[in-house]
């Protein structure tokens, strides 16, 4: 880069490419557009009262510069003798070791249980028209794990986990716009995902890497406690160097298998409660203070935490995964569940906008599941999608109350108009909450009632259970060599292992595991 500018600008002009150039043109004259060209480096809004500014970093760079080389090169081809390494899993985590073993020349040998995207389609549709989920294809498993039918948000709240650019640049090469690389909150939506996970498993298997679609692990292959690969449900046994295994948080055969075999896993914090719809244009006006959107505004989104204390136990409640312009979707991975979660396209153009609003569990608070020992967490949360699932007639649709109605402890006999697909049914949500959760839940959503007035009224909704938003188990792994603590060679990668929190978390842990691998091999 020759040099770089930052602009306070109205954001019509900012988000206009002709515009901004015009701008760029009065501002800075001809002479030096003529002799570089320039790109947007970093764009932000700041909508704290109703004259919005975008603020932007503006790049410019020689005449000659290729901004393509950026994105990094074709995967190498490998040799015939590159030591193998199972991936068991083919979320984020999974695929973006994969892309980095393959840099660093060593041959992933992916396993997966559900079907590649285009497959997974079929299976998707089938649970919002029939309600029929398939255990191996569904919103967790399949190609791309749970990020591919996602809203695709990429952002993490740490930036210490590794280089964020080099996970978008690699979006960016497989197909996703460009923008995510300037965007402070960049998303790709879920109608672009497919097509990057498969150009991303085309570049895997054309550099020498495999992908063995419905294989789903049933056990993991351990000889003096260091691990040599994998059985399927094939009978047949995949051997490798190492094993990655990132089969994230909904792999409950997975938890159950480590425990059954004695490697050390262990219980952790997570949370759970509902996801809140609202329609888009309320959230538009409460955080943008205009009376309707202009076109050139992104959807608003919201971010909302709160202290809650409810008999002497402070507790956090917090909104999780917000998706503007988006649906609600059934993302259980069994028949007798009810699991919600949230997605959007790109455009974010669906007139609804849902967020998880969620309480904080700790191992202590479900004592009571205490006999299930590291899992305890894990069976709390199917004990309540199993009585979601019974509530909703053994159906996929879900319970839905007026957020007023919550409060008040009244249960519902309307629903609003929504997103979700598979339908509601108006009752009460506490009937499937314990009062733990549904106690700070309702005050949680009190206070967000003063932070955003309306919220929290009978012009929202909250529709049940929102139950994986993060993993209730840990499988520990020393902090340096990134291997489990116990077992050697074994890899615990991405959030079913703890160790994230979202697509950009996991595709990140994933490449420091397949750094952490080539590391130890070579
Ligand atoms: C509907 C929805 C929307 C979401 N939206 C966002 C978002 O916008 N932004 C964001 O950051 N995060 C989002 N998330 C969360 C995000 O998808 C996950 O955090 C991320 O995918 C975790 O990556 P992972 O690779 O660790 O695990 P996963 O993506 O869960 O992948 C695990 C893979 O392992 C496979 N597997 C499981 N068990 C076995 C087995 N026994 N044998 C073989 N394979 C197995 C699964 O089929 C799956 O493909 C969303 C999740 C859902 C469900």
């Amino acid at each position: 880069m020759l040099e770089s500018r930052d602009f306070v600008i109205n954001p019509e002009i900012a988000y206009s490419p002709e515009q901004l150039h015009l701008f760029l043109l009065s501002e800075l004259g001809a002479n030096l557009l003529n002799n570089s060209q320039y790109r947007i480096e970093k764009i932000s809004l700041d909508a704290r009262n109703k004259n919005i500014k975008a603020l932007v970093k503006i790049g410019f760079y020689d005449k000659n510069y290729d901004f393509a080389s950026e994105l990094g090169s074709v995967l190498p081809t490998l040799k015939n003798t590159s030591k193998r390494v199972i991936i068991i899993g083919s979320g984020p985590a999974g695929l973006f070791a994969a892309i980095k073993l393959i840099e660093l020349g060593l041959k992933p040998i992916i396993i997966e249980r559900g079907k590649n995207v285009r497959d997974r389609r079929r299976d998707i549709a089938a649970i919002n028209r029939f309600n029929l989920v398939d255990t191996n294809s569904n919103y967790c498993f399949g190609e791309g794990g749970a990020g591919t039918y996602s809203d695709g948000k990429l952002y993490t709240r740490s930036k210490k986990r590794g280089d964020i650019n080099y996970v978008l640049k690699k979006f960016v090469s497989h197909g996703a716009d460009a923008n995510i690389l300037y965007e402070a909150h960049p998303h790709i939506g879920t109608n672009k995902l497919p097509m990057i996970i498969s150009s991303m498993r085309n570049a895997i298997i054309e550099a020498g890497g495999e992908f063995h679609f419905h294989h789903r692990v049933t056990d993991l292959l351990i000889h003096n406690n260091s691990i040599v690969g994998c059985q399927t449900n094939f009978q047949d046994d995949f051997l490798g160097e190492a094993t990655l295994l990132a089969t994230g948080h909904s792999a409950r055969d997975i938890f159950t298998l480590l425990q059954s075999k004695n490697i050390f896993i262990e219980p952790k914090p997570f949370a759970l409660g509902v996801r809140i719809e609202h329609l888009q244009s309320f959230i538009d006006k409460s955080q943008y203070k205009f009376k309707d959107r202009p076109s050139f505004l992104p959807p608003a989104s919201f971010s909302l935490v709160a202290k809650t204390i409810y008999k002497g136990k402070e507790r956090g409640v917090f909104s999780f995964c917000m998706c503007p312009g988006g649906f609600i979707v059934p993302s259980a991975t069994s028949q007798n569940q009810v699991v919600v979660n949230g997605m959007s396209p790109s455009r974010r153009d669906s007139k609804f906008a849902n967020s998880g609003i969620v309480v904080s569990i700790l191992p202590s608070d479900i004592s009571s599941f205490s006999q299930h020992g590291a899992l305890a967490g894990m069976q709390f949360q199917e004990e309540l999608e199993n009585k979601a699932n019974e509530l909703s007639g053994r159906t996929q649709k879900a319970i839905s109350q007026l957020t007023s109605d919550f409060i008040k402890s009244n249960a519902s006999k309307e629903d609003l108009d929504t997103s979700y697909i598979p339908g509601l049914i108006p009752g009460d949500i506490r009937e499937f909450l314990p009062e733990f959760i549904s106690e700070p839940l309702s005050l949680g959503l009190q206070d967000f009632n003063r932070k955003i007035p309306g919220f929290s009224s009978h012009i929202g909704q909250l529709i049940g259970l929102e139950s994986r938003t993060s993993s209730p188990v840990k499988i520990p792994r020393d902090s340096q060599s990134l291997e489990h603590i116990e077992i050697k060679n074994l890899y615990p990668c991405g959030e079913g292992a703890g160790f994230a929190g979202g697509i950009m978390s996991a595709a990140l842990d994933g490449i420091n595991c397949a750094i952490a691998i080539a590391h130890k091999l070579s």
